[in-house]
């Protein structure tokens, strides 16, 4: 069997757009294997944020104007002129469009902040704008933009090893086996009050192949709960970071709750929504205390056709969400709301929630660097307190590499785990590249050297965004302009310049 130059593990948006980055430079002996049986709508929302667009738009032109086609991109036609005006930190017109921004409030109703989502915004701001897509949208664009054989489904990877004497990494799959739930790649549904979870489970033929790839590198871009990870880091010294570890937050959300009392949807209107179809609420007494790091919050949606939703954050101990059912969910979310002081109608708004519709998810994460400094919460199931100085798990090993929620994966407060990917994969495809250019294959004091070049690039980014995102309440208040100079207006293509 022939050998790939490249496989990618992991069809999510890393993995794809790794590949189409490498596929656009010349790279054409690759694959890309998914562990999904067919390709199908699962998955929540993401923001691309103006660092993610970049990166895109660096890997390949056509996939940026594709994403940009398929994602919803908001436009307001005053944004250019409130260009001084509407800024996170200073008080916005009072005529704005409520539409085109993401408003922040305490639970007395106060306005608090605001975040626009009007893309020419972010573009005169940081040189690219912003724009919300589904995950499965995402995914269908890229995959579509590569060869139809050159991503295939239904291949499930379950080792990954080091061939020296045939010059290559050796990856074992498997196909057409029932797909085992992936606890960490999706929201878990609650179907019903009966104490019984429908896991992401899909029904075929219990029959198993097993089939053997050969690469000279593979790229493992398979999410959070990474397979290759695990292989990577078995009997090293870094196993105690195989797996996620639970970030101490989870979400408890209700995806639509169609039947709100009038009075209710009044009162949350005039004092909540006021004409905003997303905004987020907590409590800022709480926040203005440092030591604040995991203040709930709660994020209220309404759809044009008047049906309501929400999705809490909450720190909490992993084990107070094991096994509930959704009426479950709705008790546990009005207990923390009631210990944040949240308002009435807020509460009442969960009351009503139909337990079919409740979605629970905790967050975990790949920390890029484990170190005293980066705070924890006391409900996270860690044990930090085991380790002393700096600890920086590797990402590359021999012919593997980690990219995307598998080198470094984490909750999604600042919006920024795809993104992140995103980065990776233009760092990633540029390297890559340049080891194809000089034809070094199997030079692997190359290939090593490379693999520490993207590490030494990328980690000290994740730090702080993984920092931010643990901080997240006190970085909202004091390091909002600072983050977004570091985080959205770097500019990608130099960066990728100086790379070599
Ligand atoms: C509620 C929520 C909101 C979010 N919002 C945002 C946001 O606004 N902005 C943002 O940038 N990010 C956001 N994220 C994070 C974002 O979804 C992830 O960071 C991103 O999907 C990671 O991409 P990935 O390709 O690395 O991994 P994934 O998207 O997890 O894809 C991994 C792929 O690998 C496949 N796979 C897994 N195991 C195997 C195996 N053994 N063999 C073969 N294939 C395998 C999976 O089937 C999957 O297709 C959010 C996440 C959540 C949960």
């Amino acid at each position: 069997m022939g050998i790939y130059d490249v496989v990618v593990v992991g069809a999510g948006p890393v993995g794809l757009a790794t590949a189409i980055g490498l596929y656009r430079r010349g790279i054409d002996n690759l694959l890309v294997i998914d562990q999904t049986r067919s390709f199908r709508k699962v998955g929540q929302g993401l923001s691309l944020l103006p660092n993610g667009l970049k990166a895109i738009k660096y890997l390949d032109f056509q996939a940026y104007e594709q994403v940009k086609k398929t994602g919803n991109i908001l436009f307001n036609p005053n944004s250019l002129n409130q260009q001084k005006t509407s800024d996170r930190t200073t008080q916005r017109p009072k005529n704005t469009n409520p539409s085109f921004e993401w408003v922040q409030k305490n639970c007395q109703g106060q306005r608090l902040d605001s975040t626009p989502l009007d893309y020419n915004y972010w573009l005169q701001k940081c040189g690219e704008g912003r724009l919300s897509i589904s995950w499965y949208d995402l995914q269908t664009t890229l995959r579509h933009i590569l060869p139809q054989d050159l991503v295939k489904p239904n291949h499930r990877c379950i080792n990954v090893i080091n061939e020296p004497e045939s010059g290559c990494a050796r990856i074992d799959c498997v196909s057409n086996k029932t797909a085992e739930a992936n606890p960490y790649a999706h929201w878990t549904e609650v179907a019903s009050d009966n104490n019984q979870q429908t896991a992401n489970v899909e029904s075929f033929p219990q029959q198993l192949q097993t089939k053997s790839l050969r690469a000279k590198l593979v790229i493992a871009a398979d999410g959070i709960n990474s397979t290759v990870r695990n292989i990577l880091y078995a009997n090293s010294p870094y196993h105690a970071f195989a797996q996620p570890e639970y970030s101490g937050f989870a979400a408890i959300g209700c995806r639509e709750i169609s039947e709100v009392p009038n009075a209710l949807s009044t009162e949350l209107e005039a004092k909540f929504f006021e004409g905003s179809p997303i905004l987020t609420v907590f409590d800022d007494q709480v926040l203005a205390d440092s030591k604040s790091v995991g203040n709930p919050s709660m994020i209220l949606f309404r759809r044009s056709s008047g049906q309501m939703g929400y999705v809490l954050h909450t720190p909490l101990p992993l084990e107070n969400l094991n096994d509930k059912s959704g009426g479950l969910l709705v008790e546990l979310a009005l207990q923390e709301l009631e210990k944040a002081n949240f308002p009435n109608s807020i509460r009442e708004l969960v009351r009503i929630s139909p337990s079919v519709n409740m979605l629970q998810r905790p967050y975990y994460i790949h920390r890029a660097i484990i170190s005293d400094s980066i705070p924890f919460p006391s409900t996270a199931n860690l044990n930090s307190g085991d380790y002393t100085g700096k600890i920086e798990p590797a990402w590359g090993n021999n012919r593997v590499v980690l990219i995307g929620d598998a080198a470094h994966g984490m909750p999604p407060f600042m919006g920024q785990g795809a993104n992140q990917g995103l980065e990776d994969a233009g760092v990633l495809t540029t390297l890559v590249t340049n080891l194809a250019q000089e034809n070094n294959w199997d030079n692997m004091p190359v290939i090593a050297e490379a693999f520490e070049k993207y590490e030494r690039l990328r980690r000290p980014i994740m730090e702080s965004i993984q920092e931010a995102t643990l901080r997240q309440s006190d970085w909202y208040q004091k390091e909002w302009q600072e983050y977004q100079q570091k985080v959205y207006c770097r500019n990608f293509e130099q960066e990728m310049e100086a790379l070599l």
